[in-house]
């Protein structure tokens, strides 16, 4: 018995009123995009999708598909004829394949073809009799069964399914627009952005390289947690800005303690210009409220202070355990904690200013001017393309 199309329940999308077509075509791409398979056919609906397998395994597919962002729930559904023994027969396979263990069940049934010689109730009846006969340490409960077999009698055939899956929820990724990430080899950014992307949000990634300070090995991380992060729905394009000399820089400058304070401003204003040239509409930073010197209210007030555009932090009032356990969940988690430094671990001053003063970061960089070298570091900037070909993801995971 092979499963024959999935059905695809939308999520919140559902209550997006004009925008829903939208919403549902930024899926279907999605999906496209990431099945990466021509056998496979999607046919979007108002208020559901359905995806034809055309031979391609279930397995497979189900194993993108709990990632995607927009999606609800899916079902695998196997399609029969219109003949009575061999619906019961699909019938019976299918909850032997839904039960583990004891279980209570009903049947419901959806008559498209009023033609058909049996109504619902007799449907019911006939197909539950039946699965109940086959099976042992099943019963039947119509108010609150562990599972539903739904049965629906199409003219051309009928669709059988048993097994409803948990999609990951959210808007499809892309659909609200897009932002850019700051994307560093730690913890916290990759579920910050994938926070993001699940809310709709498109992810041009930024990451600031600083060699020989930073391995190639480092950049490879984050060349890696972006890639992950396509699972989730979207592309993701990823900016690598070559910073060494402003880092530099900014050390010759600027007073030990207020260099982080420094650096991250000059980030954010690289940030904003990459925003700018690729149309994103904000900046998103994996920043958490308290974690270290550079995330006090001060601090972000500094540090904030080179931008009018909007800086979202998803996670900043979530604690480390939460962001790892999510990391794990993810798939980020075990590429993260790699050793590899970045170029601000290299960099980090002994004793940070956990409370930065605006204006003393505005006098210390008043002596130079940042803006030649902001300029020069974007035109730089090397751009790669996410994701990357199967076999390489393979070799990844
Ligand atoms: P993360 O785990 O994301 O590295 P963190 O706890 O190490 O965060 P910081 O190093 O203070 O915190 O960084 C705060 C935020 O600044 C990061 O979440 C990230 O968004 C951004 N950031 C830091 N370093 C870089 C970098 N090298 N390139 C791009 N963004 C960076
Ligand atoms: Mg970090």
């Amino acid at each position: 018995m092979n499963y024959d199309r999935i059905l695809i329940r939308y999520g919140e999308m559902s209550t997006k009123g004009r925008n829903r077509s939208k919403f549902t075509n930024k899926m279907k791409s999605n999906i496209k995009r990431l099945l990466n398979d021509d056998r496979v056919n999607i046919e979007a609906q108002r208020d559901r999708m359905f995806l034809y397998l055309n031979g391609a395994s279930f397995e497979d597919v189900k194993e993108k598909l709990v990632h995607v962002s927009g999606i609800q729930s899916f079902s695998p559904v196997v399609k029969t004829s219109q003949n009575l023994e061999e619906i019961k027969e699909a019938a019976l396979l299918l909850v032997k394949k839904a039960m583990d263990g004891p279980a209570s069940f009903k049947v419901s049934t959806r008559r498209a073809d009023k033609q058909f010689p049996l109504d619902t109730h007799e449907l019911n009846h006939e197909i539950g009799g039946y699965v109940l006969r086959g099976t042992e340490d099943l019963t039947v409960d119509v108010r609150n069964p562990d599972f539903t077999l739904t049965v629906e009698v199409r003219a051309e055939a009928v669709y059988l399914s048993s097994e409803t899956i948990a999609g990951a929820g959210g808007l499809p990724a892309g659909a609200a627009g897009k932002a850019v990430l700051l994307l560093s080899g730690g913890l916290d950014s990759p579920v910050a952005g994938y926070m993001m992307m699940k809310r709709g949000v498109e992810i041009e990634a930024v990451h600031f390289f600083s060699p020989p300070y930073t391995s190639e090995r480092a950049k490879q991380k984050v060349v890696d947690l972006a890639d992950v992060l396509t699972r989730y729905g979207g592309n993701v394009r990823l900016h690598i800005v070559p910073f060494t000399h402003i880092q530099e820089t900014i050390h010759k400058q600027v007073p030990e303690n207020y260099t982080m304070t420094s650096t991250r401003r000059i980030m954010m204003r690289i940030a904003d210009k990459i925003r700018q040239e690729t149309g994103a509409l904000a900046i998103v930073t994996g920043e958490s409220l308290g974690q270290v010197a550079s995330q006090t209210m001060e601090s972000m007030a500094a540090i904030n202070d080179v931008t009018n555009t909007p800086v979202l932090r998803p996670l900043i009032a979530t604690d480390k355990l939460e962001i790892m356990e999510m990391a794990r969940k993810i798939g980020t988690h075990d590429i993260s904690i790699l050793p590899f430094e970045d170029c601000c671990t290299i960099f980090t001053p002994a004793a940070p200013k956990t409370k930065p003063k605006t204006e003393k970061v505005q006098f210390f960089e008043s002596f130079l001017d940042f803006e030649p070298l902001i300029d020069q570091a974007v035109r730089e900037t090397e751009l790669i393309m996410l994701p990357k070909k199967e076999a390489e993801l393979d070799d990844l995971l």
